[in-house]
């Protein structure tokens, strides 16, 4: 819940299949898989093993769900919690805030932290900033490095951060023992689609018309979530006209539903446009 400002879930049940495409991503992320699994096996040789790594990509790819496999496929609870969260805080409640996560995380270890929108409390500390002002997010960025400086490699808590503007960084964030690693996240191209498409057609009763490389090719531009999007609008919209299964005509529908919602978002952040 929004309230607690993490949460902790103990048995995820996302893993790898859930996430269409990303193949390379899911490579590599696929060593934090084994680090959870099995740490001793990679630092008997005297190497350290990371504490983070940055999920770069544009919003609605797939960062979150890629997250949460990691835990779901190494069996570890997940801990998660959002930098936008943290925005418009009480003076020392976010730095209060992050020392809890790691504490609550550190007992519960070998897990996963992610910290999604982590730009909302990592944005560099130079940047365009009122003498005195925002104090308490450059309070909570201090206090998760303190964290991440804090604990030694071999506690088994590994951080995932997200992020759809890693130029905007504070670079102590990057530095070797913090977010060493970058994994990027891309739309997905038709191929993608298509599989993103599988992914979510399967759970609905279909019509023998729909087809999902003609879906992919009729959705240029779309992220994983607004590919889920359609598919539920889709059928939401033959329930309403009393379908048996939901055909191709819905499906069209419902993409130019989520392209007008696209615009009309679009508008309002850019009302000059
Ligand atoms: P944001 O940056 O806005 O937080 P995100 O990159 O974390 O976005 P998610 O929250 O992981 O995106 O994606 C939202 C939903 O979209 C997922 O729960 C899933 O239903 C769907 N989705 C996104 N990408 C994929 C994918 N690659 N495969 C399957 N489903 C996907």
């Amino acid at each position: 819940s929004k309230a607690a400002l993490f949460d902790a879930e103990n048995k995820v049940k996302i893993t790898f299949k859930d996430v269409a495409g990303l193949e390379e991503a899911k490579e590599e992320i696929q060593e934090i898989v084994e680090f959870l699994k099995n740490p001793t096996k990679f630092t008997i040789l005297g190497g350290k093993i990371p504490k983070g790594a940055l999920l770069v990509g544009p919003p609605g790819t797939g960062k979150t769900l890629l997250a949460k496999a990691v835990a779901g496929e190494a069996d570890v609870p997940f801990f998660s919690l959002s930098g936008s969260d943290f925005v418009e805080m009480f003076v020392g409640v976010g730095a209060a805030r992050v020392r809890d996560l790691f504490k609550q995380a550190k007992a519960k270890a070998p897990c996963i932290i992610f910290i999604d929108e982590i730009d909302a409390i990592g944005r560099s500390r130079s940047r365009g900033q009122v003498p005195g002002g925002n104090d308490e997010r450059e309070n909570t960025l201090n206090s998760l490095l303190v964290e991440m400086d804090g604990f030694s490699t071999d506690s088994g808590v590994i951080i995932l951060a997200a992020t759809n503007r890693p130029d905007t960084l504070d670079s102590a964030l990057l530095r070797p023992g913090r977010f060493d690693r970058q994994i990027s996240i891309d739309k997905p191209d038709i191929n993608g689609r298509t599989e993103i498409f599988n992914v979510h057609l399967k759970p609905l009763t279909l019509s023998t018309d729909v087809d999902a490389k003609k879906l992919a090719a009729q959705t240029p531009g779309f992220a994983g979530a607004e590919i889920a999007n359609v598919c539920n609008e889709a059928a939401l919209i033959a329930a309403r006209r009393n379908k048996k299964a939901v055909e191709m005509q819905d499906f069209n529908d419902a993409i130019d539903r989520v392209i007008g919602g696209l615009e009309k978002k679009n508008k309002i952040i850019s009302p000059e446009e």
